[in-house]
């Protein structure tokens, strides 16, 4: 079958270019192949009864199928350039925040009208911040919740059903350029079409690495991020998170100077397990609905690890490190603030007495086998750190999960209409090591997609 335009993966980069190029271009023939299931189709078989931890299925709910990685987030889409990727790097400042604005109107458009948008403008928690070396970084959140955006996904599929070809459980193998245009390899068939938008995520990130060999597509990477996950009383943080919803503090450790930041902030929300190529780690999300809220906030403090030659495989590290992991705790491992200040580890009574009622199934263990000192200590010191701007952050029961990981895909060398090599291959979204959230990949994608029909 011959198409004008196959967009590979149908996360947010993919949708938001499947749904502008649908609403500019309705004449083109559009295909998107998706590695995951359909929406209705997607559920982790995790029920917390029968099934406690990661089975590793073949392709994960979480982070595979319609909406991508973002399908069950908490859909917190920050409109900054500060953080969530460098995709103002190639398209420049303005145009980045009037895409993720435009991707906010779209969201609000399809159902999610009423949801709140926080801001940082004029907030007072800045200065108390600065007062405490602790560094807030500016941003508007749209909070659509873990529901909403379900809902959203939802009637963005209704609408693109007709107009677009949905191929679901259709792993890409490859993709070759015929100049002009390529050829998409799937199990047992071939497609050929003009232009091809490539947007896997983070879950395609060893493929996009096998493409990017094979078509000889230049890359780097040397970033790996590494830390925890924090989860406590939701009242500790409820004087800002009501405030802001999310915050992003950044903090300089006096030791070494690493540079450590919150990351992912779900007011009374749920941590959970990601599978990452196999690799089981934790994150968070949390709901707009009060009935499904609890009564814990949950938050990463991640430390950007940085790497300079020889080494090169930053992903590679932060792998070795979960597995470590993974082989002590059979998964997430959670332990008291208390005892990693003890140097004792955390046993499933010690968990069970503790005043934090844990939202995942993690096995109670000691996170200092773990990860490495220089990452621990400076995890330590930032728990000091918000301490004094949300009291009760050092506390015993404060609990922590690891490890959490952000990998980073690595950057694929492309140009202001991120085009990589060939003039119709466009690599967006986070699988082009570019962007690392919701608004940006979508903003990536509709920035494809007006490219490709000449606005
Ligand atoms: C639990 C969780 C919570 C999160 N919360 C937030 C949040 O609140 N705010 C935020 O900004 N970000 C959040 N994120 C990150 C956010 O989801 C991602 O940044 C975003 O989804 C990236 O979009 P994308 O389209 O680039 O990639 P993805 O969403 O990863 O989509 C890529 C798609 O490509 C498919 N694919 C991969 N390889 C192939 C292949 N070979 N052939 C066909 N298909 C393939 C995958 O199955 C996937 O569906 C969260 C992530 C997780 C896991």
């Amino acid at each position: 079958m011959h198409y004008d335009v196959i967009i590979i993966g149908a996360g947010p980069g993919g949708i938001y270019s499947a749904y502008e190029l649908s609403r500019l271009r309705p004449d083109l023939k559009v295909a998107v192949f998706e590695a995951g299931h359909a929406l209705e189709k997607r559920r982790c078989p995790i029920d917390g009864d029968k099934i406690k931890a990661c089975i590793g299925c073949k392709t994960c709910s979480i982070m595979s199928g319609f909406g991508g990685a973002g399908a069950f987030s908490d859909g917190k889409y920050n409109i900054t350039n500060d953080f969530g990727g460098t995709l103002y790097e190639y398209i420049g400042k303005q145009r980045a925040i009037e895409l993720m604005k435009y991707v906010d109107e779209i969201n609000m458009a399809y159902g999610g009208a009423g949801t709140k948008l926080y801001s940082t403008a004029g907030t007072k928690f800045k200065k108390i911040c600065i007062q405490n070396d602790l560094h807030l970084l500016d941003a508007s959140v749209r909070h659509l919740g873990t529901d909403i955006n379900y809902v959203v996904l939802e009637n963005l599929f209704a609408y693109l059903r007709d107009k677009v070809s949905f191929f679901f459980d259709t792993p890409v193998e490859s993709v070759e350029a015929l100049q002009p245009g390529f050829r998409v390899i799937l199990d047992g068939q071939t497609h050929t079409c003009d232009k091809c938008i490539i947007s896997v995520g983070r879950s395609g990130s060893k493929w996009m690495e096998s493409v990017c060999k094979q078509m000889e597509i230049p890359t780097r990477s040397n970033r790996v991020d590494l830390g925890v996950r924090v989860e406590l009383p939701a009242e500790v943080f409820s004087h800002i998170t009501d405030e802001l919803y999310e915050s992003k503090l950044v903090y300089r450790t006096p030791k070494y100077e690493d540079l450590v930041r919150t990351f992912c902030m779900n007011p009374r929300g749920v941590v959970v397990n990601e599978n990452t190529n196999g690799i089981i780690t934790v994150n968070g999300h949390s709901y707009e609905d009060p009935a499904k809220q609890t009564g814990n906030t949950n938050f990463a403090l991640l430390v950007a690890k940085h790497f300079s030659e020889p080494f090169k495989d930053s992903n590679g590290y932060g792998e070795s490190i979960a597995r470590l992991r993974n082989m002590l705790g059979g998964g997430v491992i959670v332990q008291r603030f208390g005892d990693l200040i003890r140097g004792q580890r955390s046993t499933p009574k010690r968990i069970e007495e503790s005043f934090v009622t844990p939202t995942l199934n993690a096995t109670p263990g000691d996170l200092s086998l773990a990860l490495p000192k220089r990452i621990l200590d400076g995890i330590i010191e930032m728990i000091y750190a918000l301490d004094k701007v949300a009291p009760g952050t050092a506390n015993d029961d404060t609990l922590l999960y690891g490890v959490e990981v952000k990998f980073y895909n690595m950057e694929v060398e492309v140009n202001d209409k991120l085009q990589a090599k060939y003039d119709d291959l466009y690599i967006i979204g986070d699988g082009s090591g570019i962007t690392h959230s919701l608004s940006h990949a979508s903003a990536s994608g509709v920035h494809v997609a007006r490219n490709i029909a000449g606005q």
